[in-house]
């Protein structure tokens, strides 16, 4: 895609990482954020940039294996993660890679955020799991979330920090601003003497009420997942609980 036609993606790049860097997701040059375009082509962050600094400018343009196409600058170190999860989700257009500071510290404390505690968290990201440490920048990064990056739209990464992924840039967006404001609540809830899950009752009413009040908003076409809305399907909601209740009775 030329940088003209993508101009409205790469202005709400640039707005993604301001809002980043103005939340304290990042620190220094820390995160990055890409966008998979229509034509196939992937909208990245340029390494050593801070994101409150970010303009068009700083936006590489390459293709799937990562070989530069437009712009200037080195590509994101964590391109090959965005890579990755690309290849591994066709129905996800948009990743964001940040270290939240709250959800950071559970994820180098070694505690994944999987506890089903807050209903709309669990229909917007599911539980969240810890991937295992892997050298930033390196092969083992795309490796340590293998196991994840299907099941998951949301995942800590060990002593290092987050990334969320969605069908579009917003939507990838709002799931790091949630995963990182549940972690905050998850914390000061362990001060006052510790978060409570869900019941299996109250996590059954949940799937009652989301087959009724997320099923009306889906736009799904069997075999064409990417057209399906920001909106989580019956399906995806009852998968998602239906996990929480497996690791429920494991417990
Ligand atoms: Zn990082």
């Amino acid at each position: 895609m030329s940088r003209s036609a993508g101009s409205s993606i790469l202005n709400d790049m640039v707005s993604v990482c301001h809002r980043l860097a103005q939340r304290g997701m990042v620190s220094a040059t820390d995160g990055n954020i890409s966008v998979r375009t229509e034509s196939g082509t992937i909208f990245a962050t340029r390494s050593s940039v801070h994101k409150g600094d970010v303009t068009i400018n700083d936006i590489v343009e390459v293709d799937r294996t990562g070989k530069l196409i437009s712009g200037t600058g080195k590509p994101s170190t964590e391109l090959k993660m965005h890579l990755f999860i690309y290849e591994q989700r066709p129905d996800v257009n948009a990743v964001v890679h940040a270290h939240p500071t709250v959800a950071t510290a559970f994820a180098a404390s070694g505690q994944a955020l999987d506890n089903p505690v807050f209903p709309e968290v669990l229909v917007m990201l599911g539980i969240i799991p810890l991937a295992p440490y892997a050298t930033p920048s390196t092969d083992e990064v795309p490796e340590s979330i293998r196991p994840f990056v299907h099941e998951h739209n949301a995942l800590l990464l060990a002593n290092h920090g987050a990334v969320t992924y969605a069908q579009d840039l917003q939507q990838a967006y709002f799931a790091m601003e949630k995963l990182e404001h549940a972690a905050q609540i998850i914390l000061f809830a362990r001060m006052l003497g510790g978060e409570r899950s869900l019941t299996n009752n109250q996590i059954q009413k949940l799937i009652d009420v989301s087959e009724q009040s997320y099923g009306k908003k889906v736009q799904f076409t069997t075999g064409e997942h990417h057209q399906k809305s920001a909106a989580f399907t019956e399906d995806d909601v009852y998968e998602i609980i239906k996990r929480v209740l497996q690791r429920l009775e494991d417990a």
